[in-house]
This record gives C-alpha cells, structure tokens and sequence, in this order.
C-alpha cells in the first residue's frame, strides 16, 4: 500500500510523508539518496533552491523510472530571489536546474519583509501557467498569514513551518486548518535532537515502533504533513513505516506536554 496522501485546498493530492534533502549535497549525494527514497517507496520529495541539489534531485527523478506523475515533488524560492520580476525568472532556472517541465508545489522559503506580497503575486502567476500544481509559503506566522490573506488571490494550499513535539505550534495549526491551508512540518524529529527523550523513548517502547516513529506518527495523527530528512536506507524505511500502530489520545496528550518552544531552526517571527 502507497503512502496516504492528504487532499490540497485546490484537490491536489499530497503525500503525508516525504523526504527532506536539506544538507544532503554535493548534488551527486541527493541524487543517491533520492534514488534510495524513491525505491523503497517514497513519492514525495521537498527541496529548495538554497539547499543546491536541485540537480541531483532532478535527475533521480528522472532516471527512477517512477512516472513523473506519481512523484509530488516541492521546491523554493529563496529569499534572495524575491519580488516579482526576480521571483518569475527564479522558478523558471530551477526548473532547468531540476530538468522537469513542472513541480508540484512552490513554496516562498521566507516571509522577506517589504518583497513577499509581490512574491506572491508571481507564485499565482506561476500557478496559473500550470509549471506549479500547487503553491503555499513557508516560516509564515499567524501574523505573516493575515496580511498574505488579506491581500492574496490565491490562498496558499500549504505552510511549511517547523513543528515537532518540543514545539507543538497548536495556534498555528489551528489557525491554517481553519483556512484550508495543509500544515507541512519541517524538522520533525527536532533535526534529530532530543530524540531520546525519556517520555518518547517509553511511548516507542509501549508501540513497539522507534523513537522516530513515535515523533512522526503524532505529526501525522494532528493531520500535519511529515518530511524527516534521512540519507540511510534502513531509517528512510523506517521513517515511512507509520500506518500500522495508532497512539492513543492520552499519549497523543502526554506528547503534546512535551512542548517547550524549542526552534532549533531559525524563529521567523523576527520577519517583520
Ligand atoms: P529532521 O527533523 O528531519 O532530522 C534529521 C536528522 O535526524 C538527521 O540527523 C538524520 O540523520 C536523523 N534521522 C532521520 N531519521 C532518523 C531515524 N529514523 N532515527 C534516528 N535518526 C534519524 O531535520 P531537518 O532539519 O533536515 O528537516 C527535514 C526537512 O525539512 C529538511 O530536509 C528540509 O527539506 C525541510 N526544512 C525546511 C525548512 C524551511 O525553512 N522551510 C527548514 C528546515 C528544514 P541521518 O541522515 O543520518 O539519518
């Protein structure tokens, strides 16, 4: 059975888990490691102009022999490139740098202050030439999100944010749920820290699951969409074996308390 996928507010479907490739470079490396995803059954993939693997990632795809239309597959647009005209011309390279005629979800990596609304006005126009199937932000806070909305024509079908139990954005979640906007967590095993958690660690015990599965399932019983970045054969497997146990409502709880509003990436609330 393929992975579950969750519905986009424009009917796109995605899947709930995907591989990460950030810090998986030179380009050779991701294509690897692509590779590997790709045959132990991921069809997902979340890359980045700024993580510069575009390339490699392009070309695992392409010589996979995985039909395009079964891979869903995101890039960015970095901060450098923002504003309208920079945005245009930026999805355009990285998909020659990617070797593929579409993607199937842009994302602005970051709310740059003064530039991300008329970012955004290039995404839609990226969206409508259909070389996007889907389009959402990134790092955007609840604050970030009104003022996209509040001036947008396309709502953004994704919010890629970082989000695990030690920081468990319940406002946010809740805010983007409301609007029809998928969560996507990034980071979700906390960029592998703290995994050994004591509470985690008797969870992954009671399941019979690892201590990265216990961190992954809880995401995705919030409804959130995971991307655990890993370039090992065995922990990608085990990182998409999530569909055979179920936590319950109280460790669901007793995980949610794990929350200390640990960002071990960086806070986007200081984007004015
Ligand atoms: P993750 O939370 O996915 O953690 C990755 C770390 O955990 C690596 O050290 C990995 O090591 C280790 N790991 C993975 N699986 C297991 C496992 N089953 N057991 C034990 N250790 C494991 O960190 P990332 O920060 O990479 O986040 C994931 C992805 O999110 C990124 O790759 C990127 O695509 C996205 N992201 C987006 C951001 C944004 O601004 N939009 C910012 C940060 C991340 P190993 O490789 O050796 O397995």
């Amino acid at each position: 059975m393929g992975v579950p996928t969750k519905r986009l507010n424009n009917g796109v479907q995605m899947p709930v888990v995907g591989l990460g490739v950030w810090k998986i470079k030179p380009s050779f490396v991701a294509k690897r490691v692509v590779k590997d995803a790709l045959r132990v059954g991921y069809r997902h993939i979340d890359t980045a102009r700024i993580y510069l693997n575009e390339k490699g990632v392009g070309k695992a795809i392409r010589e996979s022999g995985v039909p395009r239309e079964e891979i869903f597959l995101t890039t960015k647009l970095w901060n450098a490139d923002q504003g309208y005209d920079n945005a245009l011309k930026a999805f355009d390279k990285s998909l020659v740098r990617l070797g593929l005629d579409y993607v199937d979800l842009y994302l602005m990596h970051w709310p740059v202050t003064g530039k991300r609304l008329d970012s955004w006005r290039a995404i839609e126009e990226i969206y409508k030439s259909g070389k996007a199937k889907a389009i959402g932000v990134s790092n955007f806070t609840i604050r970030h999100l009104k003022e996209l909305l509040a001036n947008c024509k396309i709502v953004p079908a994704v919010n890629q944010v970082e989000f695990h139990p030690f920081l468990f954005q319940r406002d946010l979640m809740d805010y983007c749920n409301k609007r029809g906007i998928a969560l996507e967590a990034y980071s979700p095993l906390a960029h592998g820290k703290f995994m050994n958690h004591p509470t985690i660690s008797e969870l992954a015990r009671k399941y019979k699951k690892s201590n990265a599965q216990v961190m992954l399932r809880w995401n995705v019983q919030h409804g959130n969409i995971v991307i655990p970045k890993s370039t090992s054969v065995e922990r990608l497997k085990e990182n998409l074996d999530l569909f055979d146990f179920e936590i319950n409502n109280d460790d669901m709880q007793s995980i949610n308390d794990l929350n200390q509003n640990l960002r071990t990436c960086w806070d986007p609330s200081e984007m004015k």
